[in-house]
């Protein structure tokens, strides 16, 4: 359930691979629409976007991260996938290097997976994968494969 509105962040539509569209990971979806003046941007299809985009929602909005943390101002998005370890966390850059620069951000999302017992998988911007699992005091590298949007 959304519990806060994405006022003017688009992060998820920057980042994410939206395959009904053919919108690869990290790129801008084409029908943002920018700012103007007194007008917010967003999106240009929003009662026609695609199932993708309507069942979306970031732990951000969900209220499970501190209200000054959205993902357009800290460089970091987390939202729930199904992965080889079940749901997990998938945390993910927005902006490069935001897990060093938002660290305190990172630690935040890092406890959200913690409390509920799930892995936590970690994706910079330039494609690496990391996953935390609940037990593992040492985090393995390792490959990730993920259902849903990424
Ligand atoms: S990343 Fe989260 S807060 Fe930002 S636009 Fe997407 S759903 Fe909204
Ligand atoms: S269709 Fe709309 S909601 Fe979906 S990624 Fe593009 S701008 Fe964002």
């Amino acid at each position: 359930m959304k519990h806060r509105s994405c006022g003017t962040c688009v992060e998820c539509c920057n980042t994410l691979a939206i395959p009904t569209l053919q919108k690869p990971r990290c790129t801008a979806c084409p029908h943002l629409k920018r700012p103007k003046k007194r007008k917010r941007g967003g999106c240009g299809i929003y009662h026609k976007r695609p199932d993708e985009c309507r069942s979306f929602q970031c732990e951000w909005t969900a209220g499970h991260l501190d209200r000054n943390r959205r993902p357009d101002k800290t460089g970091i998005m987390a939202y729930w996938v199904n992965s080889q370890f079940g749901e997990s966390l998938l945390i993910t850059e927005t902006r490069a290097n935001a897990f060093d620069k938002s660290a305190e951000a990172l630690e935040e999302a890092l406890a959200l997976a913690h409390r509920r017992g799930k892995a936590a998988l970690l994706a910079t911007l330039d494609g690496q994968g990391t996953a935390i699992l609940p037990d593992s005091a040492a985090p393995p590298e390792s490959t990730l494969s993920t259902e849903g949007p990424e």
